[in-house]
């Protein structure tokens, strides 16, 4: 089996509009933005959705959802606001099996369901 798609985009096989990296994450645009910012950050390793966590991995979602209180500050939505999403499973209409954290923002956003 080939790797995912964004572990493609993490190790530079695919193509992406990179927002912020380190040696760990990657942030890049959304393909197809549901938000004038939308923004994926994810660990560059591997994982599954939230639901194949466990408590090892807490450091590691601690940091997403840093890394995307910084992000924000540099687009310059910080005072504006954002919504921070991961999806999980079909009923969220999960798309991509690599953990990934959306960073939506620059307009007001819709209500949650
Ligand atoms: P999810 O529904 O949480 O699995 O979201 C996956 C997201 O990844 C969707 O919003 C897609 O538009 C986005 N996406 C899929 N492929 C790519 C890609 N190659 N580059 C950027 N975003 C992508
Ligand atoms: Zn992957």
């Amino acid at each position: 089996m080939g790797e995912c798609p964004f572990c493609q985009i993490a190790n530079k096989k695919l193509p992406s509009r990179v927002k912020f990296e380190n040696q760990d994450y990657i942030a890049f645009e959304d393909i197809n933005p549901k938000a004038l910012t939308h923004i994926l950050i994810i660990p560059k390793k591997h994982y599954g959705s939230v639901a194949s966590l466990s408590v090892t991995d807490a450091a590691m979602v601690g940091n997403l959802v840093l890394l995307a209180q910084g992000i924000a500050r540099d687009l310059g939505i910080d005072k504006s606001g954002y919504r921070l999403v991961f999806n999980s499973g079909n009923d969220a209409g999960t798309e991509v099996d690599h953990l990934h954290m959306h960073l939506l923002g620059g307009s007001r956003l819709n209500e949650i369901n």
